[in-house]
């Protein structure tokens, strides 16, 4: 798997804690015995700050999440009031609470492209696509399709770090060392639908969408379409690469779909709540899912939460048989927490107040064209994203030259940046970035003109790493 901005670049320095206790996510072993994270203490609109007060832009707001920035004091108010109301009820067995009512009306309101009937909550995006096969198998189990097993998921998705869900993400290092995917044998692997990577000589968009579709219509023959249940996707794929589609890709993707009764699934942890300049990256694309995972933006990250919108097709067909199966067997312990549920309610009453997609779609193409400037640079293979989602890709513009791995050019690079105040986020030579939604013109002059003086010194490095070669 590709390697991330490793805390051992810090190795030596006398940053932070040891914090040996703590078994960090993706982080490797040998950075584990050595550990000297970056410790973050505050945070105050698009900027964080270390235990050391050095600040920094994040540019990848928290985990491609908060999306309203440190310190919405709106948000914090809406927790403390729930907090002293009513910090904690459970909705199992015909119980629950305000805010999780509330919350579902909302956002079966707020999406558009269908139909949605039910809003299931789970803590975290992973969970939310966990439950979706769950409840996949369920409807079809109860439709008399009980065959209908298998799920379609694309190289370099990420959806979650469960069992189920490592697998159907198509990134090795979730794989690695845990049987995986093969422990969950129901995915079938789909391209990548990355155009500059992969597209034939003088192949359009439109041709290279065509022959993705053609492709998947190959794969669900060979595997009998009265096996497959559903496919996943993120409208702009995130964690594997920041990869929007290439045109009328999701139109051609749907149709091959709907031929087969097979169901599809928004995973949009990262694309719901503006970060494309829609509401939902369903709307940018025209995908029309029968269900969908959030999770993320849903509290701008100021609290866990994830959910599942469940179209009005599935309900009815699950309701029709409930009586079958009698209740539906799954739920967590916070499903529906309702701090969590009234953070969420008051972060989309802001963001309708701000008209937040309204908002990125404006502020996102200034961004968006002014780091395209350094695509000229030597050292930047490709650029690509749109709205407040956006890739720099290290290497030649070919992309079969990638640099060689030994010149860890976008760990350089990452270190750079954050000499500048950028933190930005680091895979091999994929620079990935996804700044909060309010973020200011004047911000994003700042944020374009420390990541060009990071991309000038990282073109020297590699001009003199090329001519001692
Ligand atoms: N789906 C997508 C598209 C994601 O980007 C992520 C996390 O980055 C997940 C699912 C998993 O969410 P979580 O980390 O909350 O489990």
């Amino acid at each position: 798997g590709a390697k991330e901005a490793s805390s051992s670049e810090r190795k030596g320095s006398d940053r932070g804690p040891p914090g040996h206790s703590m078994l960090a996510p993706f982080t490797s072993g040998t950075q584990q015995s050595d550990y000297h994270p970056l410790v973050i203490t505050r945070s105050e609109g698009v900027y964080i700050f270390d235990n050391e007060g050095k600040k920094y832009l994040d540019a990848l707001a928290g985990l491609w999440s908060t999306a309203l920035g440190g310190n919405e004091k709106r948000l914090v108010d809406a927790a403390t009031k729930q907090l002293s109301v009513l910090p904690f009820y459970h909705s199992f067995w015909n119980r629950t609470t305000e805010p999780s009512l509330k919350l579902a009306e909302e956002l079966v309101d707020l999406f558009k492209p269908v139909k949605m009937a039910k809003v299931f909550y789970t803590n975290s995006g992973s969970e939310a696509n966990d439950t979706q096969v769950k409840i996949i198998w369920y409807y079809n189990n109860h439709r008399g399709k009980p065959k209908k097993k298998k799920f379609i998921a694309r190289e370099k998705a990420y959806h979650g770090s469960t069992l189920v869900t490592a697998s159907l993400s198509g990134l090795s290092n979730l794989q690695n060392g845990f049987d995986l995917p093969d422990a969950f044998p129901y995915v079938l692997r789909a391209e990548c639908p990355h155009y500059w990577r992969n597209h034939l000589p003088g192949e359009s968009e439109e041709e290279y969408a065509t022959r993705l579709a053609d492709n998947l219509e190959k794969l669900i023959l060979k595997e009998d379409p009265e096996t497959i249940a559903a496919f996943f996707a993120e409208p702009v794929m995130g964690a594997g690469g920041v990869m929007p589609p290439p045109a009328t890709y999701f139109e051609k993707v749907q149709a091959v779909l709907k031929k087969y009764d097979i169901l599809f699934v928004a995973d949009e942890v990262v694309t719901a709540f503006g970060r494309l300049g829609t509401m939902f990256g369903c709307e940018k694309y025209d995908i029309k899912p029968d269900l969908v995972s959030l999770a993320k933006a849903i509290t701008s990250a100021y609290a866990p939460l994830g959910a599942l919108l469940v179209s009005q097709k599935i309900w009815e067909e699950i309701s029709a048989h409930s009586d079958k199966l009698g209740q539906f067997g799954h739920g967590f312990t916070y499903s529906g927490h309702p701090v969590s549920c009234a953070i969420a309610l008051e972060a989309i009453q802001i963001y309708k107040e701000k008209k937040i997609d309204e908002y990125v779609a404006k502020v996102g193409p200034i961004w968006q064209e002014g780091m395209r400037a350094y695509e000229k640079s030597p050292i930047v293979a490709e650029i690509r994203g749109l709205g407040l989602i956006m890739a720099v890709e290290f290497g030649d513009k070919d992309p079969k030259k990638p640099f060689p791995a030994s010149w860890g050019t976008g760990s350089f690079f990452g270190a750079e940046c954050a000499k500048q105040g950028l933190l930005v986020r680091i895979s091999g030579d994929i620079i990935m970035m996804s700044p909060t939604l309010v973020i200011t013109e004047d911000e994003i002059k700042d944020f374009i003109r420390m990541f060009g003086e990071a991309l000038k010194i990282t073109e020297n490095h590699i001009r003199e790493l090329q001519a001692s070669q």
